[in-house]
């Protein structure tokens, strides 16, 4: 990571500490980056702002140094050199680990007091004013090597300090920021994650019932007749179970109406077997609309029906055999015109089996078609 003073230290915060700084010291301070620029610059003396750094050739000198000296601060130890136009500075750079952030300068200073023939010949070389520029010379501060060497000491470890927080500090934040990256990263993920989940669970939602549904298309299948549509014998044995034991637990008992066609074969002799299924679908028809709900109505068989009832007593289940037969008598069925049908009631007794309800419905049925079909005999008629 390529990290800058600026990205360490704040340089706000550096401007004004170094700006107490000479406050209280009443030396001039520098702090040049890597790429020298001044990222901090504060009391320069007015020799060097006014004259040095104007002057061509003197200003030549500044710069110089300034380059030369960055090239040999290398260590935490501090560099104490001449600069050409005559005063003294002291260097160190400004380090993290091995890597230097900047250069500290101390400097416009002089450890004597001046040497005046010197700075006049060189206020001549360079064209200056040469009292404005003795002037400026006495504003020089006069420091002691000694004091000096206190004073960077001081700076060698503020700045070590300094750049170990700062880096410190930059570290954390960098890995706050990892740490929230990867937080915001896994909560994307979390609610992909999620939204996946939700649609797998639709889906399985959806397959659930449809699977339930075509669970109920076979069940339904499987005791429904496919020509006709009514229940077929397996829904007859399973509903029958149920009536024997409702009446066995003290209900009223059932009755069951079986019902033939009289001289179907005919209708398919005459009309053909498709016009006899449509007379057996028809036929259908119009028995769902008179069983009440609750009741069954079961093809027994080729053109023979069960109508199971239940709660119902022979004395109810007769009229009702008998309006069915008037309702058939009086239908005229498509192609096929006029069909009658007999009709066996019979009611579930004390100690009978389904078998022998069966035979006595289907003895009625016998008789009714002996006793020259399109009518209904009861069972206790016999
Ligand atoms: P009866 O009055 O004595 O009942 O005379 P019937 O002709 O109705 O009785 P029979 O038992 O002699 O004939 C029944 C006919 O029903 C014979 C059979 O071909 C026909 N049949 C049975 N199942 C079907 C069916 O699903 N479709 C058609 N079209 N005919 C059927
Ligand atoms: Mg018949
Ligand atoms: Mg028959």
């Amino acid at each position: 990571m390529d990290l800058s003073l600026e990205e360490i230290i704040g340089l706000d915060d550096l401007k004004k500490l170094m700006h107490f700084f000479h406050e209280a010291a009443g030396l001039s301070v520098g702090v040049l980056d890597t790429k020298h620029n001044w990222l901090v610059s504060i009391g320069w003396q007015r020799i060097c702002t006014d004259f040095h750094r104007v002057n061509p050739e003197s200003r030549k000198n500044c710069l110089m140094t300034e380059d030369r000296i960055c090239e040999y601060l290398d260590s935490k130890q501090y560099l104490t050199y001449p600069c050409p136009n005559g005063l003294i500075e002291v260097s160190i750079p400004i380090l993290l680990g091995d890597v230097p952030l900047g250069y500290f300068f101390l400097g416009q200073f002089l450890h004597h007091p001046p040497d005046h023939d010197y700075f006049r010949r060189q206020a001549i070389a360079c064209g200056f004013d040469i009292d404005a520029y003795l002037q400026t010379l006495d504003k020089v501060p006069v420091v002691s090597a000694r004091r000096i060497n206190h004073l960077m000491k001081f700076f060698v470890r503020f700045f070590d300090l300094l750049t170990r927080i700062g880096s410190e500090n930059l570290q954390r934040r960098h890995a706050e920021n990892e740490i929230v990256k990867a937080k915001e990263q896994l909560e994307t993920r979390v609610e992909e994650r999620t939204r996946e989940l939700n649609r797998a669970l639709l889906e399985v939602g959806d397959l659930a019932a449809q699977l339930n549904e075509s669970l109920q298309q076979v069940e339904r299948l499987a005791v429904t007749d496919t020509l006709t549509e009514t229940y077929n014998r397996r829904k007859f044995d399973e509903t029958i179970v149920k009536e024997h034991d409702h009446a066995r637990h003290g209900k009223t008992p059932f009755s069951l109406i079986m019902l033939d066609i009289d001289h179907f074969k005919k209708v398919n002799d005459s009309f053909g077997h498709s016009v006899g299924d449509s007379v057996l679908k028809h036929l259908c028809q119009l028995l769902r609309g008179l069983i009440r709900q609750g009741d069954l109505l079961i093809r027994w068989g080729g053109e023979e029906f069960l109508i199971l009832l239940p709660t119902t007593l022979i004395k109810e289940a007769g009229p009702f055999a008998e309006r069915i037969r008037v309702v058939v008598e009086q239908e005229s069925f498509p192609t096929a015109g006029k069909v009658t049908v007999s009709l066996g009631v019979a009611q579930l007794r004390e100690g009978d089996s389904t078998d022998t309800l069966l035979k006595r419905v289907d003895s009625a049925l016998y008789k009714a078609k002996q006793g020259g079909r399109n009518r209904v005999v009861l069972c206790s008629e016999i």
